[in-house]
Order: C-alpha cells, then sequence, then structure tokens
C-alpha cells in the first residue's frame, strides 16, 4: 500500500517519525502540550475519533454479550499489591500521596518549599490508592469463587496511567484502554483469544492501517525480567497487533492479547462452574494509539479521509 501518499501536507508531516507525528497533532490542534512529556489534552476532533473507534470494537463484540464495568481511575493499594505489578514492573507505577494535614506548621512550611521551588516530598504521605496500571486490574477480584458455567466475559474502558515519561507521542503517561477480560475453561479462554486476535486485525485493516500480528513480551524490569520475557514469547502468552506509526522498522502496538492461564485465578480463586481452576486473559486497543494511527495513514483532517474508512467509523 503506498500509504505515503496519503499522509498529510502539512510541512514534517510527511514521514513515520516521532517528532513529525506530535509536531503534526499539535499543529493541527489535536494535541494540547501540558509541559510534561506524555501528559496532554485531546481536542474535540480527536476525541470524536476516539470515541467512534471505541464504538467500532463496541459493535464487533456486540453479540458476545459482555458485561460492562467501569472502575475509577484510582486502584485500592490492596487489588494493586495482590496483582504482583511490582514483581514486574516497578518502573512504571504511580502512586498517588497526598498532604497528611496534620498542623498548620506542617502546611506553612509546604507551602514555603513550594514557593521557593525546593523539593516537599517529604511532607507527603502514600494514600491507600495507586493509578490504574492496567485496565483489566480491578476486574479480576470481582471474578472470584466459581464462574457460572461458560465462564465471564468483562467490558470496560478506563485510564490506564504508566510513569514513562516521553515526548514520543504514542507513549504517554496517561491513556485509554477499552478492554475485554475472559474467564473460564483453558480451551474456551485461548478460543477467545484467537477469535479476537483475528478479529482486531480486520477491524485495522478494514480501516486502512496496514496490522500485523506478533508475538511480544511484557517490559518486564531488571535482569531476571528478561528470562521472564523469554519465557512470556516462547510460550506464546502475548500477542501484539501492530502498525507503523512513527517507525516503519518497530511498528506500534495498538492492541495486545495476554493469556494469564491461572496466574490470577490462583491467588483470586477464580473457579470454573465445575470448581477447577479457570484460565483468564484479556484484550485491549489502546485508543490513543489508534486515534494516532488513523491521523498519520489518513492525514489530520477527519473531513478529507478515504470514503470507506469514514463509513466505518461515522456510520
Ligand atoms: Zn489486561
Amino acid at each position: 500500500m503506498d500509504s505515503d501518499s496519503r499522509l498529510c501536507n502539512h510541512p514534517g508531516c510527511d514521514t513515520y517519525d516521532s517528532r513529525s507525528l506530535y509536531d503534526g497533532l499539535v499543529a493541527h490542534g489535536l494535541i494540547i502540550p501540558s509541559g510534561e512529556p506524555g501528559v496532554f489534552g485531546r481536542n474535540a476532533v480527536f476525541e470524536d475519533v476516539l470515541e467512534r473507534f471505541a464504538a467500532l470494537v463496541g459493535r464487533t463484540a456486540a453479540a458476545d454479550g459482555a458485561e460492562k464495568f467501569t472502575f475509577p481511575p484510582t486502584l485500592a493499594r490492596p487489588v494493586f499489591e495482590r496483582s504482583g505489578y511490582m514483581k514486574s514492573f516497578p518502573q512504571l507505577a504511580m502512586g498517588v500521596v497526598s498532604f497528611c494535614g496534620c498542623s498548620p506548621t506542617e502546611h506553612a512550611r509546604l507551602n514555603e518549599r513550594i514557593a521557593a521551588g525546593q523539593a516537599y516530598d517529604d511532607l507527603l504521605q502514600p494514600t491507600g490508592v495507586v493509578l490504574m496500571p492496567a485496565a483489566c486490574y480491578p476486574v479480576y477480584p470481582s471474578l472470584g469463587g466459581r464462574l457460572p458455567a461458560g465462564g465471564r466475559l468483562v467490558d470496560m474502558t478506563h485510564w490506564v496511567f504508566r510513569h514513562e515519561p516521553s515526548d514520543e507521542p504514542t507513549r504517554m503517561q496517561a491513556f485509554r484502554v477499552r478492554e475485554f477480560v475472559r474467564a473460564g475453561a483453558p480451551a474456551d479462554v485461548v478460543a477467545w483469544r484467537d477469535t479476537w486476535l483475528q478479529r482486531g486485525l480486520d477491524l485495522l485493516r478494514t480501516l486502512g492501517l496496514p496490522a500485523e500480528a506478533e508475538v511480544a513480551s511484557d517490559p518486564f524490569f531488571g535482569g531476571a525480567g528478561r528470562m521472564l520475557a523469554a519465557n512470556q514469547r516462547e510460550q506464546k502468552l502475548k500477542f501484539e497487533v501492530v502498525v507503523p506509526v512513527i517507525s516503519a522498522e518497530s511498528p506500534t502496538a495498538l492492541c495486545s492479547f495476554n493469556y494469564h492461564q491461572d496466574y490470577f485465578s490462583k491467588s483470586l480463586d477464580i473457579l470454573q462452574a465445575d470448581g477447577e481452576p479457570a484460565h483468564t486473559a484479556c484484550l485491549g486497543f489502546g485508543l490513543e494509539r489508534v486515534a494516532m494511527a488513523l491521523f498519520r495513514h489518513h492525514g489530520f483532517d477527519p473531513a478529507q479521509w478515504p470514503g470507506a474508512v469514514r463509513a466505518r467509523l461515522w456510520t
């Protein structure tokens, strides 16, 4: 596909690179910088694209009859601790701190330090919550006990937070994920994952995006993490659907599929209807990334996008 012909003709918007995408999004008013890398506003046009893609995912999944859950972007610390996130990705977690409000003297000291541009972190304390590190984490504890026959399927859209400050526009500190979690018999869970792998490819390809599926691994921390990543690849527990957005050689993951086997079931006692341990899997679409891929491939003005793409989204 000659995707170059579809790129925007705004100066600097004609290559697969991080800078031109960021500058193009800003120049067209689609994102609004905040001064902190990876944290920016989105305008109405960006949000419209994002929401219409999310609606298309919803239409694709409609016949599956998923239960819909919504959790706030704050995850209770005990749920976070049980998830094992700190064992694997301590570098990405983001806690929430608060001033303890103990005394007027300390409050005065806090404001003096802020006014003087000095560090004041020692006057803040951890709270009972962390920012949501993965869209599906709050769901697993609610699945504990025996599942109904056929298992369960949950649909959610959550803000996700990662401590990865970066000027690369697709690597955000806060973004939304449309995610599904399937829990049930191992064969059912794998079949569901495989169905969605094909659906994910089809969904993105019908939007004119050159999507491919590949075996992937998570960014596990440290030396031991390399072994975990190798193991994850070897067992094909993680797949991604990727599309070139900021690089032709290293395409960006727009959708990721994780098969956890009995990882969550063991610690949370999630059982099949017959009492056997259940397996779980999840899949998530990075909604901002999909919107950015569409802007990259079809230009920064959705009114000018190919008719077939517009027809899929603006039905
Ligand atoms: Zn997940």
